[in-house]
C-alpha cells in the first residue's frame, strides 16, 4: 500500500466550503471530501482514475450538502414588534399564516398564544 500523487484543494459545493483530497493508493485513486467547518468527512469516492474518484465523491457530497440546510440565522429581533428578542424566546405559531412560524419576543408570543386581537405595535 503506497500513497502517491497526493493533492488537496478547496472548493465550494452547494455553497459549502469543502476540502477535496485526492491521492493514489496503489492502482486506485481515492478522493475524500471534507466539510471545512466543522471538519467532517462528507463523501468518499474511488476509481481507476483521479477523475473517476473525484466524480463519485463530488456527486455524493453535492447530494448530501444539498440536503443539509444551513441553520436559520438566529433572529435577533422579534418578527412581530421588531424589538430586540431576548434569548430563549420562542418560535411561535403564526395564526395569520399557520405554515410559517415566527420568531417572536415573549410578549408577542403570549399575545399570539392567546389569539388576542390587540393591534401589533410597530410593524
Ligand atoms: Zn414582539
Amino acid at each position: 500500500m503506497r500513497v502517491t500523487e497526493y493533492s488537496e484543494r478547496c472548493e465550494t459545493i452547494s455553497d459549502w466550503p469543502v476540502r477535496i483530497v485526492t491521492y493514489r493508493l496503489d492502482d486506485r485513486y481515492i478522493c475524500t471530501i471534507t466539510n471545512v467547518d466543522p471538519g467532517a468527512c462528507i463523501a468518499r469516492g474511488e476509481g481507476p482514475t483521479r477523475d473517476d474518484a473525484e466524480r463519485v465523491a463530488v456527486g455524493q457530497a453535492s447530494r448530501s450538502l444539498a440536503l443539509t440546510r444551513r441553520s436559520t440565522p438566529f433572529a435577533t429581533h422579534c418578527e412581530v414588534c421588531g424589538r430586540p428578542r431576548a434569548s430563549g424566546s420562542l418560535l411561535a405559531a403564526n395564526p395569520a399564516s399557520p405554515d410559517r412560524a415566527l420568531w417572536v419576543c415573549t410578549d408577542c408570543q403570549r399575545k399570539l398564544a392567546r389569539r388576542v386581537d390587540d393591534e401589533v405595535p410597530g410593524g
